[in-house]
Parts: C-alpha cells; sequence; structure tokens
C-alpha cells in the first residue's frame, strides 16, 4: 500500500476525533489534527460509559489494559421512580457482559482524552494542533484546505470532519441544508460528585437509574467520582441550538432537589458537592449526507443520540473504523493518490454501511429516553412493569447481540487473543 503523498485533515479533537488519530497513525496515514479548544487534554464534561463494543476497540489498540485501570465496571442498575420506590432492576450491562465478555464501565472525559493523547506514538502527538478554530473549508481539484481563524491554513486530500454537533464541515457539505438539523426534546443536568468515603449506598460499580413524569436520572459511581445525568423533557421540541444560563442550570436543580438518586442520596444533596457541572441540550438525529467533495463526517457530527444507551462515542469509534478500513483497502487499489471519485466511493461505503445501523441506535437511545421520562401512562407502565421483567431485558440484549458481535474492526491491525462470552466475536480470525 502507497500512503505516500496523502495526507488527512482531521477537524475536532473530541473523542472521535482522537480515535481517528489512532487510527490513521496505525494505518500509517499522514494526518493533522484541528481542535479550537486550548488543549487537547479536557477536564469537562459528563463522564462516559463504554460498552463491550467500544472496549473491543480499544483493545485492538492496546489501550485496554489502561482502560480498565482507569475505569470502573458496572453491573446491575438499580431502578426507583420519584418517590424512591423500586421498579425492578436493569440486567442490560450484566447480560452485555455474559454475551460479550467486557463489563461496561464508566470513565471520566479527563482520563479518557488523556489515555488517547498520551499513548499516540510522539509523531502523531506532534500533528495535533489545540487552540486552531477552524472557520472555512475550502476546495481545489486536488486538495482540500481548513483555514483557522488566527490566519494559518492546513491542505490534504481528505477532511474528516468530527466537529460535533455544531460541524462546521457538515455546513461545508450541505451549505443550503438547515444549520440545526437535530431535533431537541430533552436537555440534560450533568454533574459529577466525589464518590462517598466508606459509603454502602454509592460505592464503586453502584448504578441507578430514576424514572417517573418529565424527568430521569442515571448515575454511575466510579472510584472517586460519581456521575449524574438529569434528562427533563423540554416544554415543546426546538431545532434551535439552546444555550442556558446558569440561573437556568439552578432553576433545574431546584425543580428536582428532591429526587431520589438512590435510597438517602437526593439531586439536591449530590448537586451540592459537585465538582463540576453543566445544562446541554440533547440533541437527535442523523443527517442524511455524511460525504461531500473531499469530506466525511464521523460521530456527532453526522449522528446524535441522547445518552441514555451510552452509545455516542462508542459508535462515532466504529465510523472511524468503517471509514478508515475503506481508505485503506482503497489506497491499496489506487494507483497513485486517490483523486475526488474515489474519495467520494470511499465515504459511499463508509456511509452506506453505518446509515441504517445508526439510525437504528439513534433510535433506540432516543425510546429508552422517552420510556425512562413517562410520558404518557403507557410510557409509564411499559417501563414500570415491561423493561422491568428480567426476561425481556434479556431478549432485547440477546436480539442485539449478533450485531454486537460484528461490531467492525480495524482489519489493518493485529491483537492477541480478547475476552469472549457466549456470543463469540466476529472477524477476530481476520486481525
Ligand atoms: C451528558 C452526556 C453524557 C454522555 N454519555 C455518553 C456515554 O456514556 N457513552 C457514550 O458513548 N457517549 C456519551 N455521550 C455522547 C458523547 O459525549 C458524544 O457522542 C461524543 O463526545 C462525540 O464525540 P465527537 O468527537 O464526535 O464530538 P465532540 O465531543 O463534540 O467533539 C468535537 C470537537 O470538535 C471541536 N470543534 C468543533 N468545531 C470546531 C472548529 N470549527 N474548529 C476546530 N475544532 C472544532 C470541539 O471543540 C470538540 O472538541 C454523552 C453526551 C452527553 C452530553
Amino acid at each position: 500500500m502507497s500512503t505516500d503523498n496523502f495526507k488527512v485533515v482531521v477537524l475536532g479533537g473530541g473523542p472521535v476525533g482522537l480515535t481517528a488519530a489512532h487510527a490513521l497513525s496505525r494505518a500509517g496515514i499522514d494526518f493533522v489534527l484541528l481542535e479550537t479548544r486550548p488543549t487537547i487534554v479536557v477536564n469537562a464534561g459528563a463522564s462516559l460509559v463504554l460498552l463491550p463494543s467500544g472496549q473491543r476497540m480499544l483493545g485492538q489498540l492496546g489501550l485496554l489494559e489502561e482502560i480498565n485501570r482507569l475505569s470502573t465496571p458496572l453491573g446491575k442498575v438499580q431502578r426507583f421512580d420519584h418517590q424512591g420506590n423500586d421498579i425492578g432492576d436493569f440486567h442490560f450491562f450484566v447480560r452485555m457482559k455474559e454475551n460479550h465478555g467486557f463489563d461496561p464501565r464508566v470513565i471520566s472525559r479527563y482520563d479518557l482524552t488523556s489515555l488517547l493523547f498520551s499513548t499516540l506514538p510522539a509523531e502523531a502527538q506532534s500533528a495535533l494542533h489545540p487552540n486552531k478554530k477552524v472557520s472555512s473549508i475550502t476546495t481545489t481539484s486536488t486538495a482540500i484546505t481548513a483555514r483557522c481563524s488566527d490566519g494559518t491554513s492546513y491542505t490534504g486530500d481528505l477532511l474528516i470532519g468530527a466537529d460535533g454537533a455544531h460541524s462546521l464541515a457538515r455546513a461545508f457539505i450541505a451549505p443550503t441544508a438547515p444549520t440545526h438539523p437535530f431535533l431537541t426534546t430533552f436537555r440534560i443536568l450533568w454533574f459529577r460528585f466525589p464518590t462517598p468515603p466508606s459509603s454502602n449506598l454509592f460505592s464503586p460499580g453502584t448504578a441507578t437509574e430514576t424514572h417517573g413524569p418529565g424527568c430521569a436520572i442515571q448515575a454511575f459511581s466510579a472510584a472517586d467520582h460519581c456521575a449524574v445525568g438529569l434528562y427533563e423533557r423540554l416544554p415543546s421540541p426546538t431545532r434551535e441550538r439552546v444555550r442556558f444560563t446558569p440561573e437556568e442550570e439552578t432553576e433545574v436543580v431546584r425543580r428536582w432537589a428532591h429526587l431520589p438518586i438512590s435510597p438517602g442520596l437526593t439531586v439536591g444533596k449530590a448537586y451540592a458537592a459537585r465538582i463540576q457541572a453543566g445544562l446541554a441540550d440533547l440533541e437527535e438525529g442523523v443527517v442524511e449526507e455524511w460525504i461531500g467533495e473531499r469530506t466525511v463526517l464521523v460521530g456527532d457530527a453526522a449522528h446524535k443520540f441522547t445518552p441514555s444507551t451510552g452509545a455516542g462515542w462508542n459508535t462515532g469509534m466504529e465510523d472511524v473504523v468503517v471509514l478508515v478500513n475503506e481508505l485503506v483497502r482503497r489506497m491499496k487499489a489506487a494507483v497513485g493518490v486517490m483523486g475526488v471519485a474515489e474519495l467520494r466511493e470511499v465515504g459511499r461505503v463508509y456511509q452506506e454501511a453505518r446509515f441504517t445501523t445508526v439510525v437504528g441506535d439513534c433510535e433506540l437511545a432516543g425510546r429508552m429516553t422517552r420510556l425512562a421520562t413517562w410520558g404518557s401512562g403507557v410510557t409509564r407502565f411499559l417501563d414500570r412493569w415491561f423493561m422491568g421483567s428480567q426476561r425481556v431485558q434479556r431478549f432485547l440484549i440477546d436480539k442485539g447481540a449478533q450485531a454486537v458481535a460484528r461490531t467492525p474492526v480495524l482489519e489493518f491491525v493485529e491483537v492477541g487473543k480478547m475476552e469472549g462470552g457466549r456470543v463469540p466475536w466476529v472477524g477476530r480470525e481476520n486481525i
């Protein structure tokens, strides 16, 4: 394969952009990554749940041991209603472990981005440029250029838009499409507070959910902190970009302060001990067009889920795997550097491979948020009685297990033997 003279510009250094940096580095493809924030490693934002499919890919990159050290495994999820009544545990995570051999794990964004940064080879680290806000994208017949607000510019053959929900790359691909293609029905108050010392209520690995009309809570306890996400339904859905003020955050806390996160621990008490917090809108949707001239979207730029199933970053990682696999495949076959038509074909194959799965995952995440927030008597009944059944939970997880087992892996990276469960990973023999 010749990767000579081929260069990728990655726009955005969030979790998906950093995953792209790893994949491109492993493929031996030259790249530059541009990130508007002042640092690549971020010490802010909600913690993330890492699903077995994501762990499999991180295992391929040789990061699993470190991931296991930095994150906390999650098992049974205890569920309560707004009055603190037991509404039946979720055993989804337990079944995932049985099926695939990996416990879902919770990790802070700081630990995650530190790890993704520090494990890149020195040469790849030097290709990551913080403090680079890309303000425009232009193409010629032979190249694509990202211009930054500081006057610098970076040119390559392909631009990977990993620039999140308010993507500039997406606007470049479809300039006449709505700026905000996603619909927002919920907002989320997320916060982290220190794991209570010697608490048997919220010890590391504890996971809880509180469900009820208009509001649901998810809480996961890691070794040193607990991560809470409080979902609140907006008065009406909107396609506007919503920015919240500190007063609105206080108002959300005031409204739901009495709700239990676990027995003896309310939202108000946990929020008062917060280390960090934020209020964010939860856009939902999948854009139709992921590819344009020398440009392709990955992660939240292409699709935005509610976090109820912990799938956003995990899905973005899969995008990167499929895209870079296809890029490498085409490079092997190409004579000389790939042109516009060949790159569009790479994008087309990639989007086709991902689209249906991503639409399904987005709908599933939204459905779980709607069930947990009891918008009607029917959702309340389904959530309380149907979803509370372990038999139903096992059925639902097992229904998707074959698809999880077929999660794409990098075709050009060797790995040793990986943990498995009762549903063998597919494609392991190929790597
Ligand atoms: C409260 C909450 C909890 C979540 N929990 C989970 C979970 O448990 N598991 C999970 O898998 N997912 C979870 N998610 C979703 C997950 O955070 C996202 O799916 C993931 O961050 C997407 O990564 P990304 O790199 O595509 O986009 P982003 O994280 O949005 O990163 C985009 C990056 O691009 C940069 N950028 C944007 N525009 C420009 C520009 N013009 N120039 C230069 N840089 C630019 C931004 O600064 C940013 O760093 C959660 C989300 C929220 C809000």
